[in-house]
Formats: structure tokens, C-alpha cells, sequence
């Protein structure tokens, strides 16, 4: 059975484990051979012709650092890349279908984006080895399959590639000037204006590109990558910063890019967009850090549904031990709840925009979920719940203590992420500290932390405070489709077991759906007036919310979860006549 030994650097720390615990237990060294030694940096390198799997070194690892890893005997014994000897590997790729939109889904750090970063061309595949592979050796390994076509026009130069990188915050460091600026210089067609207001960046046009919002930063990440001439397009995470409005509209323009001669891949998490953006998907899944296998092509609401039960009946591959089962939240009656605080006749002006809250009222161990477009008035809105922000009229009946985890994250601190939580990481072991996954973490400063990590360590400390009220502002935000399931998990148990309350402002509709018992919905026009209505009931709330976006949606029939129905489509039309546009 092939065999790959995988240390994750960063959670390796050779000194905190007494000196290189591993090398010191390894039975192989204790023969004298050196399987176990160190690299230059001082972090563990193991032999894989020496290893014989014995298990001890990942087991006694205190951080968690090393992985020993059976691969599945069909695959082919060499990976398509990895990062350095005991580095992570990937296997298989997808390939990119002409007229098709084709998705990647799977956990963080399983391998999405070095898979689209070897198929932009960007990083060169060693298929194993130490150096990179040439175009022939590739196509020799590829011998017969659909990639070889693939990785043979690209090198004829008869494919032509456009690439999005997830990270769009890196942009503004690239270029200066304005975003008319940026669009036109990096324009080879047509179609700018079309472009321009497809993704609604009239707007912003004039406007510096280091002082637009994250979510237009986003859309001209896009605007800018459609407006190279290619005929493959790459989208690694294009809803990020995006509200549910705009997540819609983008993936209607990504969709309308697919043609004959034009192939999408993109890279997504938020499940509802996924479905509704693509047509095909594959599935990734692996050990995250350690290694990631691509599945095969499937039709994407099967393949959606697949990976929720996280079993593959192609491969007979169990990938995951239990299923993402989506069981919507029963609907409890609010009677009998003590209510936690209420506001009344809110009002509150902030340079040009004007925010209004009628009245509400927030009932003890109830979830509230909160709906919204960008720069309508729900942060600042929370602001003035948490007592952050004085309103100028009205006002809140029960002061409450509250604990806030904000949009953006304060990545600064050199401090180690243990000091940060402090007596919390014992208090709260079996509450946040195991589900959230933040006892490998405990080690590392705040300020090397990824985005996804930063985030479970900003809620885990958010809920660790004695607090009757918990607001998490965009708690979805860098995290994986599991990663969130577990967030909503942890929100529902804290509510449960302390009796109290927690609001949640977040884009991706699932989360929302899963997580919620009622919802405040905002309408208004963005950057002018923003109005706070509810909270409501789910269906009512939803109701309201879908009216402006003008899409229905319905439960799927294996897995429960929300999906958007096709427009003009029999049910879209039903369920618009009954004035029923969530999942009768
Ligand atoms: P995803 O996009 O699924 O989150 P990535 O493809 O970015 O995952 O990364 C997969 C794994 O490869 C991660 O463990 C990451 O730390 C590792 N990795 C990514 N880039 C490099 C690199 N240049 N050198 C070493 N390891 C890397
Ligand atoms: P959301 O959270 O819904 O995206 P915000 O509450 O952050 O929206 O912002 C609503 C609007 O108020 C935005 O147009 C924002 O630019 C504006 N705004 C927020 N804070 C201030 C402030 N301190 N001064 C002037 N304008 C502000
Ligand atoms: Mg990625």
C-alpha cells in the first residue's frame, strides 16, 4: 500500500515537545538508522523508505503534527504535486469542460487552491519528485486521460487562462490609482461597460482602489479577470465579502460566461451559490494539510449531496465519519420565553446614512439571524445593541451585557493565540476549545494565523465572555462548508446551555437557515437608509427577504437543504403564486 509521511510545519514545534519527542520514540532510530532526523528550520523530516508505519509518532505528538497516511490502493502511487518531502500531497485533478460551469468543493487547506493554481499554469506539478515536470513527462503521466488534451493545448498555447486568487485583499498593495484605471488597463475586449454594469461597479469606477469595501474589491477582482480574453476562466472563492444580493447576481454573469468555446472552474463554500452556480462538481477530500485526492466529475446536486453524507459509492471511499445531516430547526414557541432586551423608535444618522429600528424584542435562548445587503446598517445597528454606539432617538429598553465578535478581525498581535483565551482554554475544553479545533492553535502568534483560523479563534474568544447577549458579525467569513455546520452547532449548545442569547449577521443563506429560530430583515438602499424590521418567524422573515432578491427556494429532497429554484421554472412560479418563496 503506498505510503506518505506528512509533517504540517507549522504545527510542529521541536522545542515546546522536549526535543524532538518524535525522534526520540521512533523504533526505526532506535536501531540506529535515521528515519526521524530535523530540517535546517529544526522541524521533523521522516524518512518514507525507513517509516514502517508504526504509528507512535503521530500518536504521541503532542501538536498533532505528523500524519502516517495508508493512501487507497487504486490510487495511482504518485501524487500530481507536493510541497517538499513531507509536504502536503495532492492527487488527480479536475479538468475544465468547454461549456460547462464545473465546481471544487471541500475543506480548507484540502488542496483547492494549488489544484487551480497548477491548472492556471501558475505553479508547476513535480508529480512527486523534487523538480518540476515537464510538459512531456506530464502528458506521459496523463497518458490517455482527459487532462492530457488539456495540459497539451495549454502548452500549444490554444487554451487561454484567467485566474482569480482567493485572496483579493492583496490587490490594493499591487496597484494604484482607481479602479476605472485598473478595469481599462487590464481590458483586452469589448465588453467593459457590460461588464461593469453586470457586476453594479458604475459606482466605484472613480474611486481609489485602496478605499473600496471588501465586497467591491471582490467585483473588480472579477470585472478584472473576465475582461482578459480567455477561454478558461478560474474563481477561487468569488463570494467572499459579497452580500446574498450580489452573491446571486455574480454567479448569474459567472454562469453566462460558459459556451462552447469558454470553460469556469470555480472554488466555493457557500453551498446555496455552489448549487446554483455550476454544473458539475468535484468532490475533495484527504486530510486537510496533509494530503488531498480530487473525486471524479458528479452532477452537482448529486455530488452536493454526496460529500453532506461523506460517502462515495464510485471509490467505496468513506471520506468523512458522519454525515452533514441538515436537519432544519424545529420552530419553538416564543410563548413562555422571558424576553432579553427590546428597543423602541431607533434612529441613528452616521455621515449620509440614516438607520431606523421601529421596535423588536430579543427573547432569552433564541438565535436570531440577521439579513441584509452590504452598507444597509446591520453593523452599525449592532454597534448601538452592544451600546458601542449611542442612537440619537430612542432607545434600548434593558441594557444587557454583550459580547461582540466583529466583521474585521484584529490580526496584529504578536500575542500566542493560548494568552488571548487564557482561562477560557480550560473552562470552556468540551464547549468551544474541541469543536472549534483551536488546541492545535494554541501555540501560534495571532498574527500568522490564515483567515479561517483567525476566525474560529475571534468566536471562540467572542463566546468564552460572560455575556447575556453574543452578536458575531459575518462569523461564516474564510471558513470551510464543515467548518460552518460546526459554528451553528457550538451557537445552538451555548444558547441552550447558558440561557441566553445570540444574534448572527452572516450572507451564507444555509448557515442562516440552519442556525437561526428568527430573523430581522433589512431594507433599504445601501449607504443611504437602512430600516431593521422584525425579528420575525423563519418563513415570515424569509418571505420578506426573498421578495427584494426575487428568487424562491425549496428544500431538497434527500438532504433537506435550502436550494434556489430555477426562475421561471413550475415550482419558482407556484411558489410565487402562494406567496410562498421558501421551501413549501
Ligand atoms: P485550500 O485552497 O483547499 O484551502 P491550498 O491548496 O491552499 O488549500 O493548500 C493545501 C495545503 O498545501 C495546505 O496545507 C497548505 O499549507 C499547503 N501549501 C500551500 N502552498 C504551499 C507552499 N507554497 N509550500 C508549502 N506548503 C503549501
Ligand atoms: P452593513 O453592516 O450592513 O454592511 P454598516 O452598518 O457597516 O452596514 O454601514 C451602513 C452605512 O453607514 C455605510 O454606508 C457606511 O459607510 C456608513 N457608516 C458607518 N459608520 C459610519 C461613520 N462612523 N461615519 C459615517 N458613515 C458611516
Ligand atoms: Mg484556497
Amino acid at each position: 500500500m503506498p505510503k506518505i509521511a506528512v509533517v504540517e510545519k507549522k504545527k510542529c514545534h521541536p522545542v515546546a515537545c522536549g526535543g524532538h519527542l518524535c525522534a526520540k520514540l521512533c523504533p526505526v532510530n532506535r536501531t540506529g538508522k535515521d528515519c526521524i532526523t530535523w530540517y535546517e528550520d529544526n522541524k521533523a523530516k521522516i524518512d518514507e523508505q525507513l517509516c514502517t508505519g508504526c504509528g507512535i509518532c503521530p500518536k504521541r505528538c503532542p501538536f498533532g503534527a505528523i500524519s502516517i497516511i495508508n493512501l487507497p490502493e487504486e490510487l495511482s502511487s504518485r501524487p500530481i504535486h507536493r510541497y517538499g518531502r513531507n509536504g502536503f500531497h495532492l492527487y488527480n485533478l479536475p479538468v475544465p469542460v468547454f461549456g460547462k460551469v464545473v465546481g471544487l468543493l471541500g475543506q480548507n487547506a484540502i488542496g483547492k487552491s494549488t489544484v487551480v493554481k497548477i491548472l492556471a499554469g501558475l505553479l508547476k506539478p513535480n508529480l512527486g519528485g523534487d523538480d518540476d515536470a515537464t510538459f512531456d513527462q506530464l502528458a506521459d503521466y496523463f497518458k490517455g486521460s482527459e487532462a492530457q488534451g488539456f495540459f497539451e493545448k495549454l502548452k500549444e498555447k490554444k487554451i487561454k487562462i484567467s485566474y482569480k486568487p482567493q485572496q483579493v485583499d492583496a490587490i490594493p498593495k499591487m496597484y494604484k490609482g482607481n479602479v476605472r484605471g485598473l478595469l481599462t488597463k487590464v481590458n483586452e475586449t469589448e465588453r467593459i461597460d457590460e461588464v461593469v454594469d453586470a457586476l453594479d461597479l458604475k459606482n466605484v469606477l472613480g474611486t481609489d482602489i485602496k478605499d473600496i469595501s471588501g465586497g467591491e474589491l471582490q467585483r473588480v477582482a472579477i470585472a478584472a479577470t473576465v475582461l482578459k480574453k480567455a477561454n478558461v476562466y478560474f474563481f477561487d472563492e468569488p463570494s467572499s465579502y459579497l452580500d446574498i444580493k450580489q452573491r446571486i447576481k455574480v454567479s448569474k454573469f459567472i454562469k453566462s460566461l460558459a459556451d462552447e468555446n469558454t470553460s469556469v472552474l470555480v472554488v466555493e463554500h457557500d453551498l446555496i451559490i455552489l448549487d446554483y452556480m455550476t454544473d458539475i462538481i468535484h468532490i475533495m477530500f484527504g486530510k486537510p494539510g496533509v494530503y488531498g485526492i480530487v473525486s471524479l466529475p458528479k452532477v452537482t446536486r448529486n455530488g452536493i449531496n454526496i460529500y453532506m453524507e461523506g460517502y462515495m459509492r464510485d471509490m467505496n471511499m468513506r471520506f468523512r465519519g458522519y454525515s452533514l445531516r441538515f436537519d432544519p430547526r424545529p420552530s419553538v414557541s416564543k410563548e413562555g420565553l422571558p424576553a432579553l432586551t427590546s428597543w423602541e423608535h431607533i434612529t441613528a444618522k452616521l455621515g449620509n446614512f440614516s438607520l431606523k429600528a421601529e421596535n423588536g424584542t430579543v427573547n432569552i435562548k433564541k438565535n436570531i439571524g440577521i439579513l441584509g445587503e452590504n452598507g444597509i446598517g446591520k453593523t452599525t445597528f449592532v454597534r448601538i445593541l452592544a451600546g458601542v454606539l449611542k442612537p440619537d432617538t430612542g432607545e434600548i429598553a434593558e441594557k444587557v451585557k454583550v459580547s461582540y465578535k466583529p466583521q474585521y478581525l484584529d490580526s496584529s498581535s504578536t500575542d500566542v493565540v493560548a494568552s488571548l483565551l487564557g482561562d477560557a482554554v480550560n473552562k470552556y475544553e468540551n464547549q468551544l476549545i474541541k469543536p472549534l479545533d483551536i488546541e492545535p492553535l494554541l501555540l501560534r502568534p495571532l498574527n500568522e494565523l490564515s483567515g479561517g483560523e483567525l476566525q474560529r479563534v475571534s468566536i471562540c474568544y467572542c463566546l468564552a465572555q460572560d455575556a447575556d447577549l453574543y452578536l458575531l458579525d459575518e462569523p461564516s467569513a474564510y471558513l470551510d462548508v464543515e467548518q460552518r455546520l460546526i459554528i451553528s452547532k457550538v451557537v445552538n449548545d451555548v444558547a441552550e446551555q447558558r440561557g441566553c442569547s445570540v444574534m448572527v449577521v452572516d450572507h451564507d443563506l444555509m448557515f442562516i437557515d440552519y442556525l437561526s429560530d428568527e430573523l430581522i430583515v433589512f431594507e433599504g438602499v445601501p449607504a443611504k437608509c437602512g430600516e431593521a424590521k422584525g425579528p420575525f418567524d423563519m418563513e415570515e422573515g424569509m418571505n420578506l427577504f426573498l421578495t427584494d432578491l426575487d428568487i424562491t427556494m425549496r428544500r431538497d429532497r434527500e438532504t433537506n437543504r435550502p436550494r434556489i429554484n430555477k426562475p421561471g421554472s413550475r415550482m419558482d412560479q407556484e411558489q410565487k403564486e402562494k406567496n410562498r418563496l421558501y421551501y413549501s
